[in-house]
């Protein structure tokens, strides 16, 4: 096919969440230009193959890019998330990233967005290749390669399952679920992270009786109250975080741990007699707890192996099936775990978390950082990785990293300027006037426990044998 060259300062694989807030801010902090090229048709990333009814797990004013906002500011009236701030959907999510491709990046002359193309390096050349004309092109990159390719996020409807479904049985993603005509004689959600969640949810909301529902649970996780992270009030995030701390302070083992935090509300599970083994930041509300409570068929057996018409089979055993059933398959690990490389690595940048289960946050500060700061040890320096979450033990890592960010940031004039201003920073305001008294008292306690805690915190790491 034809060969064409183009030029940029940075070039940019994916208009993910990730892509797009990081490039917002550098559009707005330098005069660079950028090359942005995806697969998908439109910005948005995954969000373009999420299930019809998908929302946004933490409110919509901490979500998207820097410099505009997501939502209306309001709470929700109705509905499991009932007087917490508003939930974007799916839909909105990705006309959100559509006006800022549309609206913001491309009218400043600096954007060249290159949807329905594959990036590939080959021979050391950036190439990315149109999936409709064949057209190749080679990028000459002046400054950095972007590469927001590290949380390589799986949803079910593009994941490969990993398991045997015998021919005649029906097993669809939660996608298809709002596609069903005809009732089927019970239904196997197949998953408990949020997508499993989710799909438990919308069964209950359309009637489907608890007892008709089978829910597949390899591990039980710990998950996070989104009642305590309210955009509105920063107070709740501070209070929480710094109960969270002093408690990991007073924390006599692991298990003391997690039964405060558990106490205090900072941590939820759906069974209080199953001790979770898994933690992946999935966030629910008391309310839908109590809905998912109601199911009481819980099949804790390990990973489904295969499905049989008369039976499904686990690594540690099997449970009897009827052929009539619907399979929901919710088993795509939405982010996959691997090494953490450095952020800021030569010519290329992989943005990755810098603060504790916030991606669009994160990529936002990433760029400011290599927008503000010199050199790769610098920047490196701003942005220690933390690492993505797998098991409850990893709350604890994720916190020291974060934490060690934090103090970093906060000791930097310009960081604390741009953390201030930041829509994305959840922590950044100090809220109501009715709120100032209780947020100063909040940050001397934070400034009271945040050592003994991280101290308490590493001591209980390395007495852990995972
Ligand atoms: C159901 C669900 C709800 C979520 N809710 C939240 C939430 O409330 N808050 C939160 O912070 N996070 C949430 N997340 C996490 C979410 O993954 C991140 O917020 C974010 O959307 C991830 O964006 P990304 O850009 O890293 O990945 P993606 O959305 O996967 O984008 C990566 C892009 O790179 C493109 N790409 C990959 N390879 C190539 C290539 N070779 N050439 C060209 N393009 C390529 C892909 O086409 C894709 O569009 C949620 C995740 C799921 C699954």
């Amino acid at each position: 096919m034809d060969q064409r060259s183009i030029e940029t300062d940075y070039l940019v694989i994916g208009s993910g969440a990730v892509g797009m807030a990081f490039s917002d801010v550098i559009l707005n902090e330098t005069d660079a230009n950028i090359v942005i090229i995806d697969l998908h048709d439109r910005p948005g990333g995954h969000w373009n193959d999420a299930y019809p009814f998908v929302r946004l797990h933490q409110p919509s004013a901490n979500y998207g890019v820097n410099s505009r906002v997501l939502g209306r500011g309001t709470k929700d009236a109705t509905g499991l998330n009932a007087g917490l701030d508003e939930l974007a959907s799916g839909a909105e999510v990705l006309s959100y990233f559509e006006g800022v491709m549309q609206q913001q990046f491309l009218p400043t002359g600096r954007v060249a967005y290159h949807p329905k193309c594959r990036y590939e390096q080959q021979g050391g050349e950036h190439t990315f290749t149109s999936l409709v004309s064949g057209l190749r092109q080679r990028v000459n990159v002046r400054r950095k390669l972007v590469d927001t390719r590290y949380f390589d996020v799986q949803v079910p409807s593009t994941h490969q399952r990993p398991y045997e479904v015998a021919p005649g049985l029906r097993c669809v993603p939660l996608n298809d679920l709002p596609a069903i005509a005809q009732p089927p004689s019970g239904f196997v959600v197949i998953g408990a992270g949020k997508t499993g969640i989710d799909a438990c949810l919308w069964l209950l909301a359309h009637g489907v009786a608890p007892a008709d529902i089978r829910w597949i649970m390899p591990r039980d996780a710990w998950m996070l109250n989104r009642a305590q992270f309210q955009s509105t009030q920063p107070v709740l995030a501070m209070r929480s975080t710094v109960e969270q701390l002093e408690s990991a302070a007073a924390a006599a083992s692991l298990a003391d741990l997690f039964a405060r935090l558990e106490a205090g509300g900072h941590l939820l599970r759906l069974d209080p007699g199953v001790e979770p083994t898994l933690y992946r930041c999935a966030t629910v509300t008391h309310a839908e707890l109590e809905q998912l409570r109601r199911i009481r068929n819980v099949v804790r057996l390990g990973r489904v192996q295969s499905i049989e018409p008369a039976r499904i089979l686990f690594a540690r055993g099997s449970v009897p099936a009827d052929p009539g059933w619907l399979y929901v398959d919710c088993s795509a690990r939405a982010f996959r775990n691997r090494e953490v490389p450095p952020m800021f690595n030569g010519s290329t940048i992989m943005p990755q978390v810098v603060r504790t289960c916030t991606s669009t946050f994160s990529a936002a500060l990433v760029a400011h950082v290599e927008a503000a700061f010199g050199s790769d040890s610098e920047k490196n320096a701003m942005c220690a990785p933390v690492p993505l979450p797998e098991r409850p033990l990893d709350w604890l890592r994720m916190a020291l990293v974060a934490m060690a960010n934090q103090q970093r940031w906060a000791r930097d004039a310009g960081m604390r300027a741009w953390l201030a201003a930041s829509r994305l920073n959840h922590v950044g305001g100090d809220g109501a006037a009715a709120d100032a008294a209780e947020m100063q008292s909040l940050r001397q306690r934070y400034r009271d426990c945040a050592g003994p805690a991280m101290v308490r915190m590493n001591a209980l790491l390395a007495g852990s044998a995972t």
